[in-house]
């Protein structure tokens, strides 16, 4: 669809390009009040440190209760509030609601929560995460936040200049989704960087696929080689992830460890594992 975005936060809108244009409209109307209503929710996917096997952290992730629509995931809606203001009090909500459950569980290692790349150039990010974080009652250092390669492309000083103050929070920075975007290793190597996530679409292939093996492999070669850690997503079976460990991916994110799910279930899931 032929949304685009203009710096004041409007939409110009194509709707002939778009066969959905009226329901995603729709949907981007009442997104707008979903944080309000209470219809937004948080469900937590662990990761395992691959060395030694404990829980290292979860990753909030955003669904959506629509009340006609049923639970939605984050692909309906996220790329529509990226295209207007309504990510900013989306991510600052899901990252308020993520680290009070961290607080409240009181375990469970790092808390990684996604940033959008038009939240991430605002002036005043920083700023906002800082207040989150203070209101939520949790250290800086229990948070991760997750940004994908295509955050940077478009004004990498800014961007470097914006994640450098939220370093300085004492956040650690992930790059989400590593070997999709095109960001320049020349420009990763100035960022004040902690964790390179490997994609989805290299871990699942990377045992029947040599190619995808070879870009797994050069990744934790290159993070490690950078000072980074390295964590791998997309886990669905006991061979990958020894594959993994193997070697010397830090850690693991998947299915085969643990699914996505609502705050009970993962408290339930930390108490059996
Ligand atoms: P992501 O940050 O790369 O999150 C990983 C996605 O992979 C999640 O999809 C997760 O459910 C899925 N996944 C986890 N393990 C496996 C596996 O073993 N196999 C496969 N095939 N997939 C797995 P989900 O929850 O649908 O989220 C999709 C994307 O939406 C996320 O990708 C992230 O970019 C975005 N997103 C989610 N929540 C938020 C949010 O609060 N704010 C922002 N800005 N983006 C969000
Ligand atoms: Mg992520
Ligand atoms: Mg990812
Ligand atoms: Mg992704």
């Amino acid at each position: 669809y032929e949304a685009k975005r203009h710096g004041s936060g409007f939409v110009v809108y194509e709707a002939t390009q778009d066969p959905y244009s009226v329901e995603r409209l729709g949907l981007l109307t009442e997104l707008g009040g979903a944080m309000g209503r209470g219809e937004m929710r948080v469900h937590y996917q662990p990761r395992r440190n691959l060395l030694n096997g404990e829980l290292s952290g979860f990753e909030a992730l955003a669904r959506w209760e629509h009340p006609r629509l049923g639970l939605l995931g984050p692909g309906r809606f996220v790329p529509l509030a990226e295209l207007s203001d309504v990510i900013r009090p989306l991510t600052l909500w899901v990252l308020g609601t993520a680290l009070k459950q961290r607080c409240a569980w009181n375990k469970g290692g790092v808390m990684a929560v996604n940033l959008s790349a038009r939240h991430l150039m605002d002036d005043s990010c920083p700023e906002q995460i800082a207040r989150v974080i203070s209101e939520s009652g949790a250290e800086p250092s229990m948070l991760e936040l997750e940004i994908t390669e295509s955050s940077l492309i478009g004004d990498p000083d800014r961007a470097q200049a914006i994640l450098e103050r939220i370093c300085n929070l004492g956040v650690c920075i992930a790059i989400d989704d590593f070997g999709t975007g095109y960001s320049s290793l020349s420009h990763l190597k100035r960022l004040p960087l902690h964790k390179l996530k490997i994609d989805v679409s290299f871990v699942r292939q990377m045992l029947a696929s040599p190619a995808d093996g070879a870009i797994v492999d050069s990744t934790i070669g290159l993070a490690h080689q950078l000072g980074l850690s390295v964590a791998a997503e997309g886990i669905e079976d006991a061979a990958t992830l020894d594959a993994l460990r193997v070697h010397g991916c830090d850690e693991g994110q998947g299915y085969f460890i643990g699914y996505p799910m609502p705050a009970a279930d993962a408290t339930a899931w930390m108490a059996s594992h």
